[in-house]
This record gives structure tokens, C-alpha cells and sequence, in this order.
């Protein structure tokens, strides 16, 4: 099946219940067991079925099998951010005394969950170049657990080479997990590529509208085989003492979303609501269509920015100018390179003023929303910084970045020709 189609009809039996053709919103917290067998047998695995939503809910088990078909995955679980479903995926590999080797070019909190709060629980993070991934091999021992990267990266809008990263992760046995929240389930399959572990932040392009947060992580098929004799993923081919000597590569279903389900989700619980599951279900409904057109949208307001006077340099790699369109056109689907655009000008100033003069863009730091966003790093976000802390972060003083949405591109063109002047 076609992604459109997958993303209408994946994971839902409309012949359950009423015939409900919009998927229920299974809000209720804990499921009745028929009797005393029934529960032992879904706490042993033998039978599958709910028991507390901290674990599994119907409506996002709708959404999950829809995430995973839609990524080429063979199993999916919803968390309550995109940041709890990367540190799930890192927490359920690494521990105290082990690394992971991350990507330079990262999301700010994945960057400060990796440096600082995971370097406190004594996992050491290691950073690539994810442009060519020329050091990466380098940086591989025996405790490095994971490989951790964006396939198009916020906020520096820049491409990883994925077939890099996966040739030489695959030479060593370490797995991959690739952050593909903004080039989207539809532009690009990081499995299809030879990735193992796909997450999202659902908050943004899933739902589309900047209603609510979520996360979710994809496993490969294939993985139990890749755990099962490894010396480096122990923990899934040893018992885990928590879950009654439970061996996951002896348990016939997908180990890794296994794992975080069983372990991490018990004991963490950073659980997704049904509601906001059934609010990524609709979302998905038109992401195809959506990000086509924030793609094609984006296109067109970088081609207006690079032939701008006023306009230094414009980072999009759907330009043919782009160091990344080689990347843009041999991983994303037609090439299409997703809605976020930045830009520089001539000084402080005129981004300030660029700022305070644009109407249709709402100066906001997400990304990913219908409405087109824009803000200013340097005056908002990373204000505190001096001009040289400013340097060291990576952060322009006159960059402006965009979330372009899903307006017409005549009058978003036009309200960025005004506030320009
Ligand atoms: C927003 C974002 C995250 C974090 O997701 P939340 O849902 O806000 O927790 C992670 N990675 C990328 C690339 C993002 O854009």
C-alpha cells in the first residue's frame, strides 16, 4: 500500500465496536481482566491485551501500527514528547560506563540530554560530523551503543549522510537511531536506508496544528536477530531480574519496543494520553498532502529570499545552491526538503526589525505547525548570550529562521517583501 492510503486506514478494524469510523478514544486508565487467568497470562506475554494505560492504550495502539507501517518499521510505541521517546530509545541500549556517539547537528534539548543530563547517569556522549560522517568510525569501541542523528536537523536545516553512518554501523554491529521529525514519515524511510531505530516528535508535522506533544519510536523488523547473540545488547539476550527473568530474543515480538514498554514505560512512564493518540490519528490524515505543500511552499519563499538584495545567504536544501541538494534529492521523496528555511541579513538589527514587522508570521519557537512561524535566535531564545557565547553556539546574530506553513505563498512572499522593506 501507498503511504496515503496507510496513513486513512493502517492498524484500525472499523468492524470492532459500532462500526466507528473515527477511531475511538479508548480514555479510560485500567481494562477489566475475565478472570484470574486472563491476567496472569497477559502479565507472562502469553496473550496480549491491555492492562494499564502507562503500558498500552487501544488508541494509540491505532496510531503505533500506523506509525510503524508507514515507516516500514514492524512495531511502534507512543510516548508524551518527541524528547522522552529519544531518551527512551538511548535508555533502552546504554547505561552507566557505556557511550553513544551523536550527530553535531542536533535538536537543543536531544544536544543537552546527551551532554548533560545523560552524562550524569554516567553515559558519555561522543560527537560526529554528520555531513560525512569521516570521524565517526574513530570514535566506535566496545561500549558505544548507539548512533544517534537527525536525517534533516533542527534547527541548522542540514542533511546527515544516513548511507555513511549506516555502512559503518553496520560494520561494528551498533545501532542507529535516526530523529526523523522533520523530513517526516512521508519525505523520508531512514529504514528503507538501513536504519534501525526511527523516532519522531509527533508535536510537530504528525499533528500539523500545534495541538498537542507526543513521540514515537519505529523499530526495523529484524532486530531480535540482531540482539540475539550480540556481546554489546546484553540486556536483551540475558534475563531482566525486573521482569521475572524475562529473556526478550526468546519472546517472538519486536524487542526493542518490547523492551521500553516492559522496562522504561513501567518505570518512567512518560505515557501518551488517548486523547492526544487520536489527535496524531488525524494528523496523519493529511500529512502527506501537508508536508507536499509546506514543501512546495518552502521552495518558493527560498527562491524569493536568495533573489532578495537584502538577503545574504539562504539555508535550504531544496535550492539548487545548497551544499545538502545532492542529499535532499537522493534521501527525501522528489527531493522535496520540508518547510524550515533560515536566512541571514546584513545585521542585528534588521532581523530585529524584520521580526517586529511581518503579520502573517507568528514569532514562535516551534516548528512544523499549518500557520507559518518565524523567530530570531539571537533576540529570543539564545538573548542571554554574549556575542561570542552567540559564535560558540553556532548561532548567527543575524539568522532568522522559518517554519513556513501552509498559506499561500503570494501573501506569505508579500509580508516577508514588506518587513524586508
Ligand atoms: C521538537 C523536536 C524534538 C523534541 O520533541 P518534543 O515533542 O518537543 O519533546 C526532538 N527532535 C526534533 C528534531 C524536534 O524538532
Amino acid at each position: 500500500m501507498q503511504k496515503e492510503t496507510i496513513a486513512l486506514h493502517a492498524g484500525y478494524d472499523k468492524k470492532q465496536g459500532f462500526g466507528t469510523m473515527s477511531i475511538p478514544i479508548y480514555q479510560s486508565t485500567a481494562y477489566a481482566f475475565r478472570d484470574a487467568e486472563h491476567a496472569a497470562n497477559l502479565f507472562a506475554l502469553k496473550e496480549l491485551g491491555p492492562i494499564y494505560s502507562r503500558l498500552t492504550n487501544p488508541t494509540n495502539d491505532v496510531l503505533e501500527a500506523r506509525f510503524a507501517e508507514l515507516e516500514g518499521g514492524v512495531a511502534a510505541i507512543a510516548v508524551s514528547s518527541g524528547a522522552a521517546a529519544i531518551f527512551y530509545a538511548i535508555a533502552n541500549v546504554a547505561e552507566a560506563g557505556d557511550n553513544i556517539i551523536i550527530s553535531d547537528k542536533l535538536y537543543g534539548g536531544t544536544a543537552t540530554l546527551a551532554t548533560y543530563t545523560l552524562k550524569r547517569f554516567g553515559i558519555e556522549a561522543r560527537v560526529f560530523k554528520s555531513s560525512d560522517a569521516s570521524d565517526l568510525e574513530g570514535l566506535i569501541d566496545e561500549k558505544t551503543k548507539a548512533i544517534f542523528f537527525e536525517s534533516l536537523s533542527n534547527p541548522q536545516i542540514a542533511i546527515t549522510d544516513i548511507d555513511a553512518v549506516v555502512g559503518i554501523a553496520k560494520k561494528h554491529g551498533v545501532l542507529t537511531i535516526c530523529d526523523n521529525t522533520v523530513a517526516t514519515a512521508i519525505l523520508c524511510n531512514p529504514i528503507a536506508l538501513g536504519v534501525d531505530v526511527v523516532v519522531h516528535s509527533t508535536s510537530k508535522y504528525t499533528n500539523g496544528q500545534g495541538t498537542a506533544l507526543g513521540g514515537i519510536i519505529v523499530e526495523r523488523e529484524g532486530l531480535n536477530e540482531f540482539f540475539k547473540d550480540s556481546k554489546r545488547y546484553y540486556h536483551f539476550n540475558t534475563p531482566d531480574v525486573s521482569y521475572h527473568g524475562l529473556v526478550y530474543t526468546d519472546v517472538p515480538l519486536p524487542n526493542f519496543t518490547l523492551r521500553i514498554r516492559l522496562s522504561l514505560l513501567r518505570d518512567i512512564g512518560a505515557a501518551q494520553s488517548a486523547f492526544n493518540g487520536w489527535l496524531f490519528i488525524q494528523g496523519l490524515e493529511t500529512l502527506a498532502l501537508r508536508i507536499e505543500k509546506h514543501s512546495d511552499n518552502a521552495l518558493a519563499v527560498a527562491k524569493f529570499l536568495e533573489a532578495h538584495p537584502k538577503v545574504k545567504a539562504v539555508n535550504y536544501p531544496g535550492l539548487e545552491s545548497h551544499s545538502d541538494y545532492k542529499k535532499a534529492q537522493k534521501y527525501f521523496k522528489e527531493g522535496k526538503a520540508s518547510g524550515l528555511i533560515s536566512f541571514e541579513v546584513g545585521t542585528f538589527e534588521e532581523a530585529k526589525h524584520i521580526i517586529d514587522s511581518v503579520k502573517l508570521f507568528s514569532v514562535v519557537v516551534n516548528i512544523g505547525d499549518s500557520k507559518s512561524l518565524i523567530v530570531h535566535p539571537a533576540s529570543t531564545t539564545h538573548s542571554q548570550m554574549s556575542e561570542d557565547e552567540l559564535k560558540v553556539a553556532g548561532i548567527n546574530p543575524t539568522t532568522i529562521r522559518l517554519s513556513i506553513g501552509l498559506e499561500h505563498t503570494s501573501d506569505l512572499i508579500e509580508d516577508l517583501q514588506r518587513a524586508l522593506g
